[in-house]
């Protein structure tokens, strides 16, 4: 996907996301760009102390706005579940080093198979894949203005897509 493109479609999308996910008070910050790893097409960090996210989007590996959406959505829902960078951090401290190689292992194990869990409630048990998932978010916060807080230019397209 092009990179312009795909910038402007997730920082469109991912307030809707967080405010789906009751996380407006996060930061995210996005970066698009080539990731070196063959198989990821996105990577996550957070800090949940601060509350603030960095996503990156290798625009090469991302074909799709629906192919977007539901990597933006898996990463937030890693969002979701970034208090447990606490529990990770504690380890690290804690734990000997030749055990941590076998933690580190359970911990994105575990951790990752909690997203999937999450994805196949949404996309199976209550139909919000794709856009539905916006929509509903869109539907349900009623007053929220989630490009407020933004630059105007994000806030004209926002308001163009609006009205088409
Ligand atoms: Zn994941």
């Amino acid at each position: 996907m092009d990179a312009s493109k795909l910038r402007k479609f997730v920082n469109r999308h991912v307030r809707w996301l967080r405010w789906a996910m009751q996380m407006n008070h996060w930061q995210v910050d996005l970066c698009v760009e080539p990731i070196d790893k063959p198989k990821t097409c996105a990577t996550f960090t957070a800090d949940p102390k601060y509350q603030q996210i960095a996503l990156t989007f290798d625009p090469a590996k991302i074909d799709t706005e629906e192919d977007a959406l539901k990597v933006l959505r898996h990463e937030m829902i890693h969002g979701l579940l970034a208090e447990f960078n606490l529990l990770y951090d504690a380890m690290e401290r804690v734990a000997p080093r030749d055990e941590m190689t076998l933690l580190d292992t359970i911990y994105h194990h575990s951790l990752e198979r909690s997203v999937v869990s999450i994805e196949r409630m949404l996309d199976s048990g209550l139909g919000l894949s794709g856009m539905a998932f916006i929509q509903r978010a869109k539907k349900v916060s009623k007053n929220y203005d989630p490009v407020a807080d933004n630059d105007q230019d994000e806030k004209d397209e926002s308001t163009n897509e609006q009205n088409k």
